[in-house]
């Protein structure tokens, strides 16, 4: 006789009974969330605007409703592969895989660094010093990278971080480290709690903008503004994003959760 596990129920109640607790990784939504600010001769996006229609009133005496207008990377949200002109050829938020929206987080600590220079890029050495501690980061695993930025989220001067030079200076993602995890890791995508999912500075680099060139290009798909890192072990937690399905969308707010068991 065989005895069938059921794990989804076994999920469920430890919900219920709070043996597994869900984290909000989204930051709120609204009209001072902070989005990108690319420099001229680029176009930038007009972020979150909030559009009452009616509340309990003569245009909706018995509910409350409102429009709302979103650029597709705004506030925590994700970046699909077709983001990139490196990715074009790959998913937009309406053809991924669904199976790709929940994944295992390896949840990789640089808040040391990131203090000490706000530029610092995660790199291979700090990916192999993770995974001599935490073991092998496994095939469609995300990689989140815990800078501890989202701190700065309510001020929008420290946010930003813009320096006397006029650049922003926000940690991110080294070209290497993007190549390591993308080829040799096979993971499904890096998650940042800054604007975007490279550095301040990465115009500048060669590529430019190396992680969204070389994760995208590989099929793989970026995080931004995350928050609430802190409240995630290194390993283990399930991590669940839900892009909406804008066809041809190029990316999409989402409610980021991950579910964390308890000890
Ligand atoms: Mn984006």
């Amino acid at each position: 006789m065989s005895i069938k596990t059921n794990i989804l129920g076994e999920i469920v109640s430890g919900i219920v009974n709070d043996r597994i607790e869900i984290i909000d990784l989204s930051q709120l939504l609204n009209e001072s969330t902070p989005v990108i600010s690319l420099p001229e001769p680029f176009a930038n996006t007009g972020g979150f605007k909030f559009l009452p229609i009616s509340k309990y009133d003569e245009k909706g005496p018995n509910f409350y409703w409102n429009d709302f207008i979103a650029g597709e990377h705004c506030g925590t949200h994700f970046d699909a592969p077709i983001h990139w002109i490196s990715g074009r050829d790959h998913d937009g938020v309406d053809t991924m895989p669904m199976k790709n929206m929940v994944g295992e987080a390896c949840v990789i600590n640089i808040t040391k660094e990131v203090d000490e220079n706000p530029d610092y890029c995660l790199t291979v050495e700090d990916i192999k010093r993770f995974e001599e501690e935490h073991g092998e980061i496994t095939k469609h695993s995300w990689v989140l990278v815990y800078t501890g930025w989202s701190k700065y989220m309510g001020n929008h001067e420290k946010y930003f971080n813009v320096g006397e030079d006029g650049q922003p200076h926000t940690p991110g993602i080294s070209k290497e480290a993007s190549l390591f995890l993308s080829i040799e890791r096979d993971i499904l995508g890096v998650g940042v709690e800054t604007v975007g999912t490279d550095a301040g500075i990465a115009g500048t680099f060669e590529p430019p903008f190396p992680n969204h060139h070389y994760m995208h290009k590989a099929n793989k798909y970026g995080l931004a503004q995350l928050t609430n890192l802190e409240k995630l072990p290194p390993r283990g937690a399930v991590l669940i994003i839900n892009p909406l399905k804008i066809e041809n969308g190029s990316g999409s707010p989402i409610r980021a959760i991950a579910l964390v068991e308890k000890e």
